[in-house]
C-alpha cells in the first residue's frame, strides 16, 4: 500500500501559500512535513509575513525530523522571528501529522512495516488516536 501521508504539501496547497506570502515561502520540495501540519505552517508564514524589517530574512526549509519535531531553517534576521518559530515548534508537538487534530501517540515505523507496505516512509510519526489506529492497521503493525 502507498504511504497516504507522505512528507510534503500538495502543489495546490503550496501554490496558495505562495500566493499569500510570495517567495517568502520556500520551494515545494523544501517543505517536508505531512498534511496535518499545514495549518501550523500556514499560521507561521502569516505571522512571519507581517513582520517589519524582514527584507533579508528567508525561510529555507520546513521539515519534520522525528515524531513531532518541526525544524525550520532560516537565513537572515528579523525581530520576533525566534518567538514565531518557537510557537510553531511547540504547536507541532501537540498536533497529529496526518489530520491536524490534537496528537497523543508516537507510532514507530521500523523496517518491519516495509513487509506489508513497501512504499511507506520509515521514521516515527506523532498521531492522534484515530489516525494511529488506522495507520497501524494499514501498515500491519
Ligand atoms: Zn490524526
Amino acid at each position: 500500500m502507498m504511504d497516504r501521508f507522505p512528507k510534503g504539501f500538495d502543489p495546490v496547497q503550496h501554490g496558495l501559500l505562495r500566493t499569500l506570502y510570495g517567495d517568502f515561502v520556500p520551494l515545494l520540495e523544501s517543505i517536508r512535513v505531512r498534511a496535518g501540519w499545514y495549518g501550523i505552517v500556514d499560521e507561521m508564514f502569516a505571522r512571519l509575513g507581517r513582520l517589519r524589517n524582514r527584507r533579508d530574512f528567508r525561510v529555507l526549509s520546513v521539515a519534520t525530523r522525528g515524531a513531532g519535531n518541526l525544524v525550520v531553517e532560516t537565513k537572515g534576521n528579523a525581530s520576533d522571528v525566534p518567538d514565531i518559530i518557537h510557537e510553531a515548534h511547540e504547536a507541532a508537538y501537540r498536533t497529529c501529522e496526518h489530520c491536524g487534530q490534537p496528537s497523543r501517540l508516537v507510532v514507530k515505523v521500523g523496517l518491519e512495516a516495509l513487509l506489508s507496505s513497501p512504499d511507506i516512509e520509515l521514521g516515527d510519526r506523532l498521531l492522534c488516536v484515530d489516525c494511529a489506529d488506522e495507520f497501524m492497521t494499514e501498515i500491519g503493525l
